[in-house]
Order: C-alpha cells, then sequence, then structure tokens
C-alpha cells in the first residue's frame, strides 16, 4: 500500500510517471507522463488504485478524511496553474472526474464532466465566456451525467426511461425541434430546473449546489462504478482482477464547445482495424467528447484522406463531404499540424500505437488522454511487425506485443468468394472491425444472450450500443449498428473483443418495437439471417458460405519469428487426415494425441467394435478384432501419410466401453437385428457394462490388460499401417502410447503385448521399423511414481483433463453444477479444466518430468491435455522442462506464440 494518496500534474510537471499504471491507472499514469513529454494537457492530479480498495475496506467517509488535505492542496495547484478558481462565479474552475484502471476499461466506469457548476457560477460563466447558451448546455450536462452517476437516476432495465432523456424529449417536442444542440438557452434553464426537480422527486434530496461537496460526490461515485454490473462482466471476460480498484483523474475542464474554433475528437496513429500505419480518427467541431462516440451526431474524419474514404463508403458525393463533413485538416490546418506532430511523437515516446482524445478550446489543442490502443488481432501483428522494420522495437519485444489468444481472430474463417458472388448486398457501413459474421437478426443483448446460449447464431442489430450492451456484443457473431463512427462505443468494443462489426450503416432503419430494421424498403425481422463483413463494411442478406482462414503475410512472418526464440515445439491433437492437415498447415510439428476411440464412430468399425463387445469367449473376441484390423489400418495410413516425416502419437483405446453400445429402447433393437441376437442378450450386456463411476473404471490401460488381444490388434494396425507406407518410399514415425497407467507393473505388461504384437508384425511384413512406447500421465499415482514408470516409457504425455479430475477430484463432466459458485466465492480463479493448476496439477507435473529424467534423461515430456493450448498453461509448460504441447488445430499459431513468449520471458 502506497502512503501518498494523490498525484498532480499540470505545466509540464508531474509526481507520476508512464511506468506507475498499476497505481495511477493507465489514464493517470499516462497524463503523468504526457506532461513530461511536453504535451500539452490540462492540470490535474490522480487518486491512486490503492484508495479504490481503501475505499472498499474502509467505506466512503474514511476515505474522504484520509483524502482531505491532499485534494484540498492538489485542487489549489489546479487553480493557481490555470488562473481560476473553484466555485467562484467571477472567474470559475470547473473539473472533470474520470476513473482510469491499470488496463483500459472503456465506457465500463463513470466519468463526470463540468463539476463546479451551480446556479451562481453558471451565471458567471455566462458573463465570463460571453456565451451563456455554453454555460447553460454546459449546466444542464452536468446535473444529468450527476444525477445519472452520482445519484443513482439512471434506469436500470433497458425498458425504462431515463427521465432526464424523457426531459429532454418532452422540451424540444414542445418546441418542434430535433436535436439537442438547437435548444436556446431559456430551454437549457428550463432543463436544468426540470432536471433537478424530477431528482428531488425521486431521490428525496436536493441537488448539490456546494462544489466541494459535488466533488466528493463524484470522486466516490467512480471508485463505486468499479463494482458496477457492466464492469464486473467486462473484467470477467477480460480476466482483469476484481482486486486491482480504479484510479481516479480530476482535471480541469478544456471545452471543445464554445464555438466554431473550438472542437473535440478521438485519434489514433495507425489503423486500430487493420493496423495499417495512417494516422486517423474522428472529430466534431463545436461538441464535448461523448458527442463523437454517443453516435449522435455523425463525426467528421480528422484527415482528408480518411475523410475522402469515408465518403465514397458512405455513398457521399465530394461536395457536400466539403460542405457538411470537412475534415479537421480542412477545417483547423494549424491545429491538425500540431495534432499530427503530437500524435507522432507520443507513438515515439511509447513505442506503440496510440489512441488519443483532445479537445481545442478556442484554437488551443490540448490532450485529454492517451494510451496504447486497443486494436483487432491482425492489426496487432501487423503493428508488431511494421515497428520491428521500422526499427521501434526488437524481435522480442514484437513476440511480446503479441497476445496469444487474439491470434484466434485471424483464424477464423472469411467469406468464400465464389459464395460471395451469389450474394446480394443489401447496404454497406463503416468496416468497424474485422472479420466474417453470419447468423440471426436480435434487436436486444438479452435476447443476443438468450439465443446464443440456446446454439443460436446471431446477429446483433442496434441503432447504437451503449455499454449495457456488452453480454449480447459478446455472445453475437457480429453487430451492425445504424448509427455512430469508427470510434462509438460499438466499434471499439467490438475491436476489443475481435468480433465483427460494421458501424454507422445510415441507411438502416431499425424499429425496436415492431423488432425489423428495414433497408432500403425490404424489412428483416427478428430471426431472419444477415451476413456482415466487418473488413469492408458490406451487409448482405441470407447466409453466406465461410471457408478456413490462413496463415500467411504477416501472421507467417510473428509465426517464424517465434520459431527462432522458442523451445517447445507444438504439436496437434488430431484424430483425422483432415484435422491433421489443417493443423500442420498452422505449424504444428507432429500429433500428440491421436485418440483412436474417435476413429470407431463410423458405421462399419462401430458394427465391428460392437461384435467385440457382444463377444462371449476370447476367440470370438479375435474375429471381430480381425474384422477391425483393416479398418483401423486404413486410419493410421492416412493419418501417418500425411505427417510423413514427423512424429504420430497414437494412442491405444481408451475409454469403457458402454460408451460404444446403445442405451436406448431403439438403438438396441437395431443393434440385436443386426448382430443376429436377441434384444434380451443386448440389454444384458449394457447392463453388464454399467459402472457407477466410468470415468474410474474399466477404461485406458485396463481394457488393453483385461483383453490385451485389443492391445495386439492395435498394434499390428498401427505398426502395419507405418510399414505399409515405409514400403512406398515415405518416412512414418509412429509412438504407440499407452493411456491411463497408475502403476509402471501395468506399462510392462502393456509393453509386452505390444512387442510381441510388433514382432508379429514384423516378420509378416518381413520388414522392420524403429517406433516408440511411452505413456499418458493423467493419475496422480502415476506422477508420484514416475521415476519407475520411466524405466518403461521412452516418453511421457500429461494428460492434464484426467489428471486434473483426479487431482481436484471434480468429475470433468459435470464441475458445471458447482463451478459458478467456486468461482464466485473465490474458491477457484478460473476453470481448471482450461487453465492449468500450477499451484497443484503443476506440481505433480514438474515433479513427474524431474523423476523420469532422472532414470531416463532423454525422456521426452508433453502435455496433451486440452490445457496444451492455453497460453499461461503453454508457458508453464515451458518452465517446467517439457518438449511439447499438442493441442487441437485452430489452438497450433496461439501455443506457439505462446511458447516463444515463455522462451522470451525467461
Ligand atoms: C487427458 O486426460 O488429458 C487426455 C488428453 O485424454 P482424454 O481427454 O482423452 O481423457
Ligand atoms: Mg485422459
Amino acid at each position: 500500500m502506497s502512503e501518498k494518496r494523490v498525484y498532480t500534474f499540470g505545466n509540464g510537471k508531474a509526481e507520476g510517471r508512464a511506468d506507475m499504471r498499476n497505481l495511477l491507472g493507465g489514464k493517470g499514469a499516462n497524463l503523468a507522463e504526457m506532461n513530461l513529454v511536453g504535451v500539452p494537457v490540462p492540470p490535474g492530479f490522480t487518486i491512486t488504485t490503492d484508495v479504490c480498495t481503501e475505499y472498499y475496506e474502509k467505506g466512503k467517509d474514511a476515505v474522504v478524511a484520509l483524502l482531505k488535505d491532499d485534494v484540498e492542496r492538489s485542487m489549489k495547484l489546479i487553480e493557481d496553474t490555470i488562473g481560476k478558481k473553484f466555485g467562484d462565479p467571477s472567474n470559475p474552475l470547473l473539473v472533470s472526474v474520470r476513473s482510469g484502471a491499470r488496463a483500459s476499461m472503456p465506457g465500463m466506469m463513470d466519468t463526470i464532466l463540468n463539476l463546479g457548476l451551480n446556479d451562481e457560477v453558471v451565471e458567471g460563466l455566462a458573463k465570463k465566456t460571453d456565451n451563456p447558451h455554453f454555460a447553460w448546455d454546459s449546466y444542464r450536462r452536468f446535473v444529468q451525467m450527476y444525477g445519472d452517476v452520482v445519484l443513482g437516476m439512471k434506469p436500470v432495465n433497458k425498458d425504462d426511461v431515463d427521465p432526464f432523456e424523457a426531459i429532454i424529449e418532452q422540451v424540444k417536442s414542445q418546441r418542434g425541434i430535433k436535436l439537442d444542440y438547437e435548444l436556446n438557452v431559456e430551454e437549457l434553464q428550463q432543463l436544468v430546473k426540470l432536471f433537478k426537480e424530477a431528482i428531488k422527486k425521486q431521490t428525496g434530496s436536493d441537488f448539490p449546489s456546494d462544489p466541494v461537496e459535488q466533488l466528493w460526490g463524484a470522486i466516490c461515485a467512480v471508485f463505486g462504478s468499479w463494482m458496477n454490473k457492466r464492469a464486473i462482466l467486462y473484467r470477467k471476460l477480460n480476466g482483469i482482477p476484481d482486486d486491482w480498484g480504479t484510479a481516479v483523474s480530476v482535471m480541469a475542464m478544456v471545452y471543445g464547445n464554445m464555438g466554431e474554433t473550438s472542437a473535440t475528437g478521438v485519434c489514433f496513429s495507425r489503423d486500430a482495424a487493420t493496423g495499417e500505419n495512417i494516422f486517423n480518427g474522428e472529430w466534431l467541431k463545436n461538441a464535448q467528447g461523448e458527442d463523437v462516440v454517443s453516435g449522435v451526431r455523425t463525426p467528421q474524419q480528422i484527415t482528408l484522406e480518411g475523410s475522402r474514404r469515408w465518403a465514397e463508403l458512405q455513398g457521399v458525393s465530394e461536395e457536400e463531404r466539403k460542405s457538411k463533413y470537412p475534415s479537421l485538416e480542412e477545417e483547423m490546418p494549424e491545429v491538425y499540424k500540431q495534432l499530427n506532430e503530437i500524435q507522432d511523437k507520443l507513438e515515439k515516446h511509447y513505442h506503440d500505437m496510440q489512441d488519443m482524445e483532445f479537445t481545442v478550446q478556442e484554437g488551443k489543442l490540448w490532450f485529454l488522454q492517451t494510451r496504447n490502443g486497443k486494436r483487432t488481432g491482425t492489426a496487432m501483428v501487423k503493428i508488431a511487425m511494421d515497428l520491428l522494420k521500422e526499427g521501434e522495437i526488437d524481435e522480442k519485444t514484437a513476440i511480446e506485443r503479441c497476445e496469444p489468444n487474439k491470434l484466434d481472430e485471424l483464424l477464423h474463417p472469411i467469406f468464400d468468394k465464389e459464395a460471395l458472388k451469389h450474394t446480394h448486398t443489401l447496404t454497406h457501413g463503416l468496416p468497424a472491425s474485422p472479420g466474417a459474421a453470419t447468423g440471426q437478426i436480435v434487436f436486444f443483448a438479452d435476447d443476443a444472450a438468450k439465443w446464443h446460449a440456446d446454439g443460436h447464431k446471431v446477429v446483433m442489430v442496434r441503432i447504437e450500443t451503449s455499454p449495457e450492451d456488452l453480454a449480447g456484443m459478446s455472445a453475437a457473431e457480429g453487430i451492425l449498428t445504424a448509427r455512430g463512427g469508427m470510434t462509438s462505443h460499438a466499434a471499439v468494443v467490438a475491436r476489443g473483443m475481435g468480433k465483427c462489426c460494421v458501424s454507422g450503416a445510415g441507411n438502416i432503419h431499425v424499429d425496436y418495437k415492431k423488432r425489423t430494421v428495414e433497408i432500403h424498403g425490404q424489412v428483416f425481422h427478428e430471426g431472419d439471417y444477415i451476413s456482415l463483413n466487418g473488413s469492408t463494411g458490406q451487409v448482405y442478406e441470407g447466409e453466406v458460405k465461410t471457408r478456413p482462414a490462413e496463415v500467411s503475410g504477416y501472421f507467417a512472418e510473428l509465426m517464424d519469428l517465434c520459431d527462432k526464440y522458442t523451445k517447445l515445439v507444438v504439436r496437434t491433437n488430431a484424430d483425422t487426415p483432415h484435422d491433421a492437415e489443417v493443423a500442420k498447415s498452422f505449424g504444428a510439428v507432429g500429433i500428440g494425441l491421436c485418440r483412436t476411440e474417435h476413429m470407431f464412430f463410423e458405421a462399419e468399425k462401430i458394427k465391428a467394435m460392437r461384435e467385440m463387445i457382444l463377444a462371449d469367449t476370447t476367440e470370438d473376441r479375435e474375429k471381430a478384432l480381425a474384422k477391425l484390423l483393416p479398418l483401423q489400418k486404413k486410419d493410421f495410413v492416412g493419418i501417418l501419410k500425411c505427417m510423413n516425416g514427423l512424429p504420430v502419437n497414437i494412442r491405444l483405446l481408451d475409454p469403457p466401453l458402454h460408451e460404444f453400445v446403445p442405451h436406448d429402447e431403439k438403438g438396441q433393437k437395431i443393434m440385436a437385428e443386426e448382430m443376429g441376437v436377441s434384444i434380451q442378450k443386448i440389454k444384458e450386456r449394457v447392463a453388464s457394462l454399467e459402472e457407477h463411476n466410468p470415468m474410474l473404471g474399466l477404461r485406458g490401460c485396463r481394457l488393453g490388460i483385461k483383453f490385451p488381444e485389443i492391445t495386439k490388434m492395435q498394434t499390428k494396425a498401427i505398426l502395419g499401417a507405418a510399414i505399409e507406407l515405409k514400403k512406398q518410399g515415405l518416412d512414418p514415425k509412429p509412438e504407440i502410447m499407452v493411456p491411463l497407467v497408475g502403476t509402471y507393473k501395468e506399462l510392462k505388461l502393456q509393453k509386452e503385448v505390444i512387442n510381441k504384437a510388433a514382432k508379429e508384425v514384423f516378420a509378416e511384413e518381413g520388414m522392420e521399423l524403429p517406433f516408440k512406447v511411452g505413456t499418458m500421465i493423467e493419475i496422480p499415482r502415476a506422477a508420484l511414481t514416475a521415476d519407475k514408470i520411466a524405466e518403461y516409457a521412452e516418453y511421457f504425455s500429461f494428460g492434464t483433463n484426467d489428471l486434473t479430475q483426479m487431482t481436484f477430484g471434480y468429475s470433468r463432466d459435470d464441475i458445471n453444477s458447482f463451478l459458478p459458485s467456486y468461482l464466485s466465492n473465490k474458491i477457484l480463479d478460473v476453470d481448471p479444466f482450461q487453465v492449468l493448476d500450477q499451484e497443484g496439477v503443476g506440481q505433480l507435473i514438474k515433479s513427474a518430468v524431474e523423476k523420469g529424467h532422472k532414470t531416463r534423461p532423454d525422456l521426452k515430456c508433453g502435455i496433451c491435455g486440452e490445457h496444451g493450448g492455453e497460453p499461461s498453461s503453454v508457458k508453464f509448460c515451458h518452465r517446467a522442462g517439457l518438449d511439447y504441447v499438442s493441442c487441437s488445430p485452430f489452438r497450433v499459431p496461439i501455443a506457439r506464440l505462446a511458447a516463444a513468449q515463455a522462451a522470451v520471458e525467461e
């Protein structure tokens, strides 16, 4: 806990720095840093994230008492720097109060602007600025924001009407105007009066007129907003711990709404969607920050080039663009020049793409924020590789700049070019976040979540989105909005989530009541299919076929770079040549787990398998197995051929036999007919296979020990397949893996069966071939006795699915019945079946690796449980000294990046 609670900044000086983001939040740290770099920033101060923790421990009053002196001192400093006085009608200082966590959480917490206004101060401000409209507009915005955020007037349910918005609508309709900024001074005064009455009516208290009281209310409300529902959800989605807390930054207000020489905007030093090195952003003349992102007014482009591109996409003529939507570059060339210089300076200073907010007050440019910009997976890779080429960062930094899980976006399918030729383009909007999305239309966030839970793919269509829509956006395949630009809420959040988004499609008309959207006269209802191309902004009718993505261009360069540093290699879990092929194209260098049981679920094979299960004698069983052998061999030929020259680790039959027989009457009847036996016999056999704990029953090597002929058949099929390929001049590298071993004796016995079968097949084929025998380590006892097991195993593959199940004693199939309570009670931070439990399960892995190596120094160790594709688990595997991880094909690039990061971090 830091002793110092408040850090001031202003006029080129600051008590904080960029590397203090844990304490000052990203915003507070960068406001300090910008001062130190010489960027114009209004003076202010930041209250630390530690105080947020104190707020939740000690309560509001205690925290106010602790902060009082520091805040008074800091407010005085702002007053002196800027030459204005808080609460003084003759020369008033107004401030903004903003949240800022360690990791950026855009729009999730609260902000209060224009604080310090009351009935006297507003008059003073009007006089001082000679602009009563500006003063009263600021005042009505302040009362509204303060009412919503601090006094709890914001409606909780989507169907409830915001009391303030209702009042604004009422006043506007009385006067027959449409837009907020058309309200005149008397109407703004009327609004303030009505707002205050509404507050009194709903809360029972008067609106606080004392600026100091306002300030404390706002500071505490921002701390309070750390625990609002949407912030909690956002943290959950992004893996941000609840105990980090938010900082609070208080800063002198500057105004972008003081007339024609004032403006406000948001800009990026590179394109956050594509990663292209193009300065871009949006601005509005005579407006405040929220006007740009709220989607109420159409924001204009900052650069001329961007403006022309925008106009083309929107179908706006050059003439109309110039008169109605000119760029900042054209409108305020001097300001633009300075802005462009500073954005470049900030990017070079931070060596990363910056997302910046600025305000122009009567011709003077102020920066309000800079942060490393959120970006799509595509942009993430391109920017990292470009910065590397530009010499801004080194190779290791480029690897560390990429977030493994975000690569997932690059692996998502894209629209099939052929299919697109036959698709009708309905309209287009802005390409806010790339990707291909196809799904059924829904209009509300909770419907999106519900439909998604029921197994539907949905596209959420909204006039605009707000932070309340987060859960729905996360559940949807894509988001389409009628309003809002590239920096609208929908666009920013979708890019952060890697979700496809088309925003600002002006030609769509959404009717929430009827649950329809009309596009050029065509009406679509909830449930109709629609498709979005987030890379071009196109909106298509119906479902459009997609095809798999490929690793090429920058992505391939990044992967090559990873290979330069990585120590762990990445294999894949694949049971079919198709999956193996996909994984190979993503860079897998072998198969770490081929689950042979998955090969039995085809009609012919399941029949032979059932005959084997039904057999009463070894002889009958061998007959059935003889039928299975050529079928299995064919499978192995396919997979070994595809992975020619690379190791293929094939696991002997693992699951309990009851998984192969039907449990319903109808299925049993069909099986009886097929097998030519009575249904009674089938029923008896099914009953005899039933177990109380099938996961702990007759499965894994226990099957091979009870029925060695199964192990023999599988060995002959594997090695027979390999020999067949070898005879064709190929280079198959089979490995045979024994599952669910708990004692070395099990492995010893199975190995004898394997070696005997190998001899037989070599003699039959007249050819020998090297192969390895290894085991899964997935039972705690196996991990604990790994030294003995290593005497018989040439390699270990950690089956962390079962190892987690048996170490925790949680059923891997039923954890969801109690996981939510375990998460909310903080017994677990994450699902241990997704993220490896390094503390417990990890200990078993580490010690097994050590023990195994003592017995057999060249023992190869890998992991093939689900964790093999999860970044933090992959990094653990690196540290534990494993040789490889194996994961599903689409996780291969993610694991490659995580493995390289682990090596770089070391
Ligand atoms: C494991 O247990 O981690 C494993 C890979 O095997 P399976 O999931 O097939 O039980
Ligand atoms: Mg297992």
